[in-house]
């Protein structure tokens, strides 16, 4: 039986463990922290639990796959909530969209909101992102990408549907309102792109959601990665927690172990769910073997988190609310391409206990808020910044949705990019891996697979597909593709 070291045990790694021993393979699942889950852990801090990163769970078959090819299924594990409505996008103005969970209600929304005209070019923007959807989604997100032959078959489709176009562009020609265009162009800043510079191939989310539906685990993202966690061990994988890797042993260009701080461990096979800069740089020492694999890529954004706990209950607080700055192209340029520091920054507001009574914890309400920030390639001192951009967003928060906020406040703490680069080692504190841009997309993006080195594998958010919990899931579909051509079913 074929022998596989997964490093890393985020939602990457964790999928690709469940399908390599679907298959047979004798797995072991090694993680740096002493839980799993990578950015879907969940915190605790006090007597709160907190969801660290995805909340917006989406296409759930993808997670069901994960059980049904042990013949389990995911319902008996966790139960996923719908959330209604999807989103609650605030305007700098005052107004606000209720988007999502009814295509009905939507249109009817931005009808009254806005203008009969809006919701038709609306519907016309959604059949665009479902013909999107439709090619490099059900097509290309678990198909590998091993040679530029590979991508440029796709090309004529590719042009046909304009990714030449940044996302912005795209919902920009469709709509024409200002608050409409920010509000309809977000769905990069999930993955981590700029919706100015991502390729509209990246409006299909906007498919994508209406096709599943988003969803809320019931108890937290964090049982998902436990009901995971409870699988494999079922299932006879080895998890080793507090085991981080700290080199790949390499001999006449193949793999055959992982160093680690608890020892050597012996192996045919690698696949790293470790942030593929980190690893080529940290624990292999040299630059991958393709052309447009080197260290100029340019990584995403990273994000400063705030988690707290309020004692009163802010009922009418949907359970996803983005609440938009005033400035918009100019704040993500300062993000993503100037790299300083922001005071007045976008916000994603998560309350979970909107959509299920058991986050209401202690008789509090709980939350997150996230801003995006610049990654650690900026010169921002955290250490100095983080009480500042705090005090900013809670008092943003509490000017705009959050009366009373501060002292409201029974327990917080907050993440900054420091967090992403020293606890999840990713280059930079990158939030997503790197950017969704069309040159770092699919041939472009990091390989499944190594091309230099024999039994050196790649999952998670760096990799093709690319970021998000769908992508990185679907990150492990491609990978088990190339494994078992290289080294057939182990059943
Ligand atoms: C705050 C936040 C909110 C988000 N919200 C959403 C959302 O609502 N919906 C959505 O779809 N997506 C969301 N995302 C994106 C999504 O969470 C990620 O794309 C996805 O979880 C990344 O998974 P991954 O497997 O690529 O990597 P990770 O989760 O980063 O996992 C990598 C793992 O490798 C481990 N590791 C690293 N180096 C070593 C080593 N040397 N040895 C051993 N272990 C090591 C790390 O500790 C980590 O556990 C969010 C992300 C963040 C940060």
């Amino acid at each position: 039986m074929k022998k596989v070291i997964i490093i890393g045990s985020g939602f990457g790694g964790l999928s690709i463990t469940s399908r390599l021993r679907s298959k047979g393979f004798d797995v072991t699942l090694i993680e740096k922290h002493g839980d799993l889950g990578g950015r879907a852990r969940t915190f605790l801090h006090n007597d709160y639990k907190y969801d660290a990163g995805p909340t917006v769970i989406t296409a759930p078959y993808l997670i069901d796959e994960l059980f049904s090819i042990h013949s389990e299924k995911l319902s008996d594990y966790v139960n996923l909530l719908p959330v209604k409505p999807w989103y609650r996008f605030l305007f700098e103005n005052g107004e606000y969209l209720d988007y999502g969970d009814k295509l009905s209600t939507t249109v009817r929304e931005i009808k009254s909101k806005y203008s009969y005209k809006d919701a038709r070019s609306y519907i016309k923007l959604l059949k665009h992102s479902k013909r999107i959807f439709n090619k490099a989604f059900l097509e290309l997100s678990d198909e590998p990408f091993e040679s530029l032959g590979s991508m440029v078959k796709h090309l004529p489709e590719l042009i046909r549907i304009r990714f030449d176009r940044s996302v912005y562009q795209a919902v920009e020609k469709h709509m024409g309102n200002k608050n409409l265009n920010q509000a309809l162009s977000m769905h990069p800043l999930l993955v981590g792109g700029n919706p100015y510079s991502t390729t509209s191939i990246y409006l299909l989310i906007q498919y994508l959601e209406w096709k599943w539906g988003v969803f809320y685990a019931e108890g937290g993202t964090g049982k998902i990665v436990d009901a995971l966690e409870k699988l494999l061990l079922k299932k006879g994988v080895e998890i080793k927690k507090n085991t981080e890797a700290h080199k790949i042993i390499v001999s006449k260009n193949k793999v055959i172990g992982v160093e680690t701080n608890k020892g050597l461990i012996d192996c045919d096979a690698v696949v790293c769910n470790s942030d593929p800069t980190y690893t080529y740089k940290n624990l292999l020492g040299y630059k991958p073997n393709k052309i447009s694999n080197n260290f100029n890529l340019k990584h995403s954004m990273s994000l400063f988190v705030l988690y707290f706990s309020t004692k009163k209950i802010y009922k009418d607080v949907k359970h996803h609310t983005i609440i938009f700055s005033k400035r918009h192209y100019e704040l993500l340029n300062d993000i993503f391409n100037k790299k300083i520091f922001v005071n007045d920054p976008s916000l994603y507001l998560h309350r979970p206990g909107a959509t299920d009574p058991s986050m209401i914890q202690n008789n509090n309400d709980t939350f997150y808020v996230l801003a995006p920030v610049p990654n650690n390639l900026s010169n921002i001192n955290w250490d100095d910044r983080g009480d500042e951009l705090s005090s900013i967003i809670i008092d943003t928060l509490q000017e705009k949705i959050m009366p009373e906020l501060s002292q409201n406040i029974v327990d917080s703490f907050y993440i900054t990019p420091d967090y992403f680069e020293n606890e999840l080692n990713t280059y930079a504190g990158s939030g997503f891996g790197i950017q969704p841009i069309f040159t770092q997309s699919a041939y472009f993006r990091y390989g499944n697979k190594a091309k230099e080195t024999k039994g050196l594998y790649f999952v998670g958010a760096s990799t093709h597909p690319g970021a998000g919990v769908p992508g990185v899931l679907s990150t492990s579909k491609v990978t088990e593709k190339l494994i078992l051509r290289d080294y057939g079913d182990n059943k």
